[in-house]
C-alpha cells in the first residue's frame, strides 16, 4: 500500500490501475518519478485559461463579455513550458494553442455566461475508501446543473470505453455526494478543439456500476495485486526499463 498521506482514489488512479496495475505500483507506491510530458503540460495550459475565463467572480462583477485579447492574454499568463524538448516544439504548441482558443473564442462568445463554479474539488466516502477529484466546470441552469470536462484530444473519439464512461459517473457522484447539487441533468465532455459536447445521462444503474467497479479496484489495490498487463499502454510507459514483462 501506500506509504504516506492517506490512501485515496481517483478517476486518474483508477484508469492507470486498469491499465496496467504494475505501473500504478511503480507511480503511487514505490512512488518513482515521471517525466513531465509536452501533452499533459499543452491540456493543463488550456485548462488554466479556460477556467479563469470562466471564472464565475472575475466576469458576472462586471458583467462585461470578455474579448479575445483577455483570453489570449490569459494563455500567456499561464503558459506552461514543461515537457517539451526543444524550443520550435514548444512555439509550435504555443501556435496551436492560439488558434484553438481563438477558434473556440469565435464559435462561443455569443452564449458566453460565467459559470457557476470552477475547478471545484469533490472529496466523498464509498464503503471506506476516499475519493477524491476536480471538476473543470459547474454551470447553473433554470431547472438544474451541468457539468463540464473539457478535453483537448486531437481526434474526437467516436466511442467510449466502459472505463472511460467512468469519469462522468464520479464527476456526478462528487456532485451530488460532496458538493450537495442534487439535480444534475447531464455531465459533459467538452472537446474544444471541436467545439463539440458529448452528453452523459448518469442513470441510477450507471452510478452503481460505477461505485461497483470502484470498489473493485480500490479492494485489489489494498490487497497489493500489481500484476502487469502488458498492452497498449507499454507505449507510452515510462518504466519499461524495469518491467519484465515489456521484455
Ligand atoms: S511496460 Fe507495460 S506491462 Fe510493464 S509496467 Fe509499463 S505498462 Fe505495465
Amino acid at each position: 500500500m501506500e506509504k504516506n498521506s492517506e490512501f485515496h482514489l481517483s478517476y486518474s488512479r483508477i484508469t492507470i490501475y486498469d491499465n496496467c496495475p504494475l505501473r500504478y505500483k511503480f507511480i503511487y507506491v514505490d512512488e518513482l518519478p515521471t517525466a513531465a510530458r509536452s501533452y499533459f503540460s499543452f491540456g493543463n495550459s488550456i485548462h488554466k485559461v479556460l477556467e479563469l475565463f470562466y471564472q464565475p467572480e472575475e466576469n458576472f462583477i462586471t458583467a462585461k463579455t470578455p474579448s479575445l485579447n483577455y483570453l489570449l492574454g490569459l494563455l500567456n499568463e499561464h503558459w506552461i513550458s514543461a515537457g517539451y524538448n526543444t524550443e520550435y516544439q514548444e512555439k509550435k504548441a504555443k501556435d496551436e494553442a492560439v488558434q484553438l482558443l481563438t477558434k473556440f473564442y469565435r464559435e462561443t462568445i455569443f452564449g458566453f455566461q460565467p459559470a457557476y463554479l470552477v475547478e471545484k474539488s469533490f472529496s466523498f466516502e464509498l464503503n471506506g475508501f476516499r475519493i477524491i477529484g476536480r471538476i473543470d466546470r459547474i454551470d447553473q441552469g433554470n431547472d438544474g446543473y451541468s457539468i463540464i470536462d473539457y478535453k483537448t484530444n486531437k481526434i474526437l473519439p467516436y466511442f467510449f470505453k466502459k472505463i472511460n464512461l467512468l469519469q462522468p459517473i464520479i464527476y456526478y457522484l462528487g456532485a451530488k455526494e460532496s458538493l450537495g447539487l442534487n439535480k444534475i441533468n447531464s455531465v459533459f465532455m467538452y472537446f474544444v478543439r471541436f467545439n463539440k459536447k458529448v452528453e452523459f445521462n448518469i442513470s441510477d444503474e450507471m452510478a452503481e456500476e460505477g461505485k461497483q467497479k470502484i470498489l473493485q479496484v480500490g479492494k485489489a489495490i489494498q490487497c497489493n495485486e500489481f500484476s502487469p498487463k502488458p498492452g497498449s499502454a507499454c507505449s507510452t510507459c515510462e518504466f519499461k526499463d524495469r518491467c519484465a514483462s515489456f521484455q
